[in-house]
């Protein structure tokens, strides 16, 4: 259901575009394609993703021997289902946890993505699984980061381990390691500084983020989640990269689907970067968090 809302501005886009060309065409032929192309590519797919996939329906229609153009619809979901999974399994979309004792989950991603609102959203999913959390405000950088994470650890009744704007984010995290462990925690949600501006200083901070949790946490961190905003496409797709030289990221989440018309990124993401998508945002509230499913995500877009 939050789904079907959240994809609510892709899916009128998408599948009035779709409908339309339906409608056009009638018979599959190329015009049909290239058109459709352009329906895909408006929507974020990403050129690449398009052309293997304009080049796997084609090869479907032909062996189906498909001519009518609104036989093409069902194949289309289902081609963009196996494109979003590739060689790789559902496995790769659920959050890897410790074997035992604490595990780790570190955040990263520039400023206004919607990085700590996030930390809040999965907070509270994973105490409504019944997981003991704890916050590591380490985003020690940007103004108000430290005083907005507490108030998300107020909102879901969560602890938030901090210390002053402008001290070293290591430490913070260090001190988070420590308090979650005696706290008996099962899982430590760990904020990061996303200032873009200088890449160098980005790499050096996240790295030693990393060395501390490493050291202090054989295994640890469990994973490192890029959080990306849907509605910024390539920009997010830079972002993406630069994180991914500077850190060794395990998955994405995509926010603010609700608030584009081109969640095709989804696929883009999936597809160009290897990257799985671990969760979507599709919304403001505490509750706007799904775990992704390309299933539901594509049967989304049609319903
Ligand atoms: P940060 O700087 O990356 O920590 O970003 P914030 O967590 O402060 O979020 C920036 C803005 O994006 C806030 O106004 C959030 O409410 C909003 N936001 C975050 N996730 C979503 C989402 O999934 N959908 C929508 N519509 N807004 C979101």
């Amino acid at each position: 259901e939050n789904y079907k809302e959240g994809l609510s501005k892709t899916r009128t886009s998408f599948s009035s575009k779709i409908n339309d060309l339906v409608a056009k065409y009638r018979k599959v032929d190329e015009d049909f394609f290239e058109d459709l192309e352009e329906i895909l590519i408006s929507a974020d797919v990403g050129v690449s993703t398009v052309m293997e996939l304009i080049d796997e329906l084609k090869m479907e229609v032909k062996r189906r021997n498909i001519k009518e153009t609104k036989e093409v619809k069902e194949v289309i979901s289902e081609k963009l289902v196996d494109i979003y999974y590739g060689e790789d399994s559902e496995e790769l979309e659920k959050l890897t946890y410790a074997d035992q004792g604490l595990t780790v989950m570190l955040f990263v991603g520039v400023n206004g993505v919607g990085k700590t609102t996030t930390i809040g959203k999965v907070a509270h999913k994973l105490k409504q699984s019944g997981k003991k959390v704890v916050l590591a405000a380490g985003d020690t950088f940007r103004a108000g980061a430290i005083e907005q994470l507490e108030a998300w650890g107020e909102r879901v009744g969560v602890e938030v381990v901090k210390n002053n704007a402008g001290s070293d984010p290591a430490s913070v995290i260090f001190d988070g390691i420590q308090a979650a462990k005696s706290r008996q925690a099962d899982v430590l949600l760990c904020d990061t500084a996303g200032r873009l501006q200088n890449k160098v200083n980005l790499m050096n901070e996240l790295s030693k983020v990393k060395r501390v949790i490493e050291r202090e946490i054989p295994g640890a961190p469990h994973e490192v989640l890029l959080v990306l905003d849907a509605t910024t496409g390539q920009n997010a797709m830079s972002q993406a990269k630069t994180f991914s030289d500077a850190t060794n990221v395990t998955g994405i989440v995509l926010t603010k689907l609700d608030g584009t018309a081109k969640g095709g990124i989804v696929l883009r993401i999936r597809n160009e970067l290897h990257l799985p998508v671990k969760f979507v945002g599709l919304g403001e509230k505490l509750s706007d968090l799904e775990t992704f499913n390309a299933q539901a995500f594509v049967y989304g877009l049609f319903a």
